[in-house]
């Protein structure tokens, strides 16, 4: 327990970010919408889960939020009272918006990544390839043709 509590302090000055445990943990802010008042561990621990996720996803404002919160266990949490507005807490943990995070970041890392725009252009550059060695291959027969017509009266 004390351990967790330490780690968390700990991660909170090195990331130079600290928590108000008094307002919602994921936005920080105070709004008119109320807070959800003693949470139980469950959510605490499903929380947590999905904010790991969602930033290893790179999903926009979790990435922020699980930095703020990196090295709070669920029980750290439970200790400090951390709570949080109803609304973020269930789109944080949307099953469905966690799956189009997922899509979202692997439609992401497959199109965006250099790796498919280099195989897009070798697959050009070898087309050019080979209609360039189909047009020398070309152009040479018909040279060797013209000599072999040519050949005898211009050599002298
Ligand atoms: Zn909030």
């Amino acid at each position: 327990m004390s351990e967790d509590s330490a780690c968390c302090k700990l991660s909170v000055t090195k990331t130079n970010e600290s928590i108000d445990w008094n307002q919602c943990i994921l936005c920080q802010e105070s709004k008119r919408e109320t807070v959800v008042q003693n949470p139980k561990i469950d959510s605490y621990e499903k929380l947590l889960e999905s904010l790991l996720e969602r930033s290893s996803l790179q999903d926009g404002e979790y990435v922020a939020v699980q930095t703020r919160l990196q090295g709070c266990s669920k029980e750290t949490m439970l200790e400090a009272k951390a709570t949080w507005h109803r609304s973020f807490y269930l789109n944080a943990t949307n099953q469905v918006s966690i799956q189009r995070a997922r899509d979202r970041f692997q439609h992401a890392m497959s199109t965006g990544k250099y790796a498919s725009k280099n195989e897009d252009t070798n697959e050009q550059a070898r087309k050019r390839m080979q209609a360039h060695q189909l047009h020398q291959c070309h152009s040479l027969d018909l040279q060797q043709s013209l000599c072999q017509k040519t050949g005898a009266s211009s050599v002298r």
